[in-house]
């Protein structure tokens, strides 16, 4: 018996001209994605996508991995054989014979009308077949098995049960961001929002080590190892803050530190953007969530920026931000205890109605562009993969 898995797109359809393009992007994206898992091939056909599954394909691996792959609407592992009546038929006793159930239905599509049944005398037919194979009776409402049946010009798809898909838009159609990722429960979630638009993420992590230790850096680069399931490949810089710290500690008044600290990571995560070809900054900012986030303090910090500076989170309350994250599988590394560099020298009262002027006197004092081209200096640059590319990781459902 062939078996296929058939998607279905999301959102690509009512993408008019572009839809070849969205198609693409979600093509290439789903051939990285199992290049390590045996299949026969991935074929764009009549507005889906279908893979053929070979003797030796890992199923539950691939709908893991398939689960969290934007621009799916669904996507189903079916039975694919030809579309001729009575073939559809047999094909349909072997799914019936595998499960169990008192009532059903059957849920029959023509895709292209060269079939001679039309969708209704499909069902009908299909229906009055189960019925002589199993004593379930047919329930419209709430039955306990819908059998579906799709036609697509010469082959008929069966199968039981739709999965899910991530929704969204095909990684990669939506343009390149660098988000500012901490260790913490909601920069990742931001950019995880913007994958699902389709960006592409970059990552930059700011670091004081040595006041902050490697242990630090390790959970930054296993939630970037999270996120990589949705684009598979990332770059992630680290950059040293250290000094930036201690200067901005030693020259610049107490309560106006976080800002600072902000405005000098927007100063350096805006070099690397435009490196990389980002078009736009994102953080995980969620407003009134701590002091640093009041709407006057995030126009301060906003202001050291040229290029947009995004928050997807802005108006999201923590618990959404955590049931995200605990979906996305990156609340349980952000709750481990670490040392984030924005937690070192904070006074007791920061300020938190700051205006762009008060920062900019406050900046006078500093050495600006060098202590931005020292941190540049030594950035670093590693190559990110999702964790179930990575040899002895846990988390891959195979
Ligand atoms: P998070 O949970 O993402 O750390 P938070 O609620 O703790 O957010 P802040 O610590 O004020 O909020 O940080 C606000 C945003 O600034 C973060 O969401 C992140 O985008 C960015 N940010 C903070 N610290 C760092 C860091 N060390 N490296 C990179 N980005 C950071
Ligand atoms: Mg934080």
């Amino acid at each position: 018996m062939k078996r296929s898995i058939l998607i279905h797109y999301h959102e690509i359809n009512l993408k008019g001209n572009n839809r070849g393009w969205f198609e693409n992007h979600l093509q290439q994206h789903v051939a990285l994605l199992l290049k390590d898992l045996p299949h026969d091939y991935i074929q764009r056909f009549a507005g889906r996508l279908v893979i053929g599954l070979s003797e030796n394909s890992p199923v539950d691996a691939i709908v893991y991995r398939l689960g969290m792959t934007f621009g799916i609407a669904n996507f189903v592992v079916a039975r694919e054989v030809a579309a001729d009546l009575e073939i559809i038929k047999s094909g349909l006793a072997d799914l019936a014979a595998a499960a169990s159930f008192k009532s059903f239905k059957i849920d029959a599509r023509r895709g292209t009308k060269d079939f001679p049944l039309n969708s209704q005398e499909l069902n009908q037919q299909l229906g009055a077949f189960v019925q002589t194979l199993s004593p379930a009776e047919v329930r419209m409402e709430n039955p306990d098995s819908v059998f579906f049946v799709e036609i697509v010009g010469d082959r008929a798809f069966l199968y039981l049960n739709k999965i899910k898909g991530a929704g969204g838009l095909p990684s990669g159609t939506g343009g390149k961001v660098l988000c500012l990722l901490s260790g913490g429960i909601d920069s990742p979630v931001a950019a995880y929002r913007m994958m699902r638009r389709g960006c592409r993420v970059v990552f930059v992590h700011f670091h004081s080590f040595p006041h902050t230790t490697l242990e630090s850096q390790d959970k930054v680069r296993q939630i970037a190892q999270i996120l990589s399931r949705y684009q598979l490949e990332s770059r992630l810089y680290l950059a040293p803050f250290a000094e930036l710290q201690r200067e901005i500690v030693a020259y610049a008044p107490p309560p106006l530190r976080v800002i600072l600290y902000r405005r000098f990571m927007i100063r350096i995560a805006e070099a690397i953007a435009q490196k990389e070809k980002a078009i736009a900054l994102v953080t995980g900012d969620s407003l009134g969530q701590v002091a640093s986030q009041t709407l006057e303090n995030i126009r301060t910090i906003s202001g050291a920026a040229s290029i947009p500076v995004f928050r997807p989170l802005i108006g999201d309350d923590k618990e959404d931000i955590i049931q995200t994250a605990r979906t996305l599988g990156t609340y349980e590394t952000s709750i481990q205890a670490d040392q984030d560099c924005c937690s070192l020298f904070i006074p007791r009262h920061p300020e938190t109605m700051s205006s762009l002027e008060q920062a900019q006197r406050a900046e006078e004092n500093l050495d600006l562009s060098r202590l931005i081209q020292n941190s540049l200096a030594i950035a670093s640059r590693e190559s990110i993969r999702p964790d179930f590319w990575i040899a002895g990781a846990l988390h891959d459902n195979q």
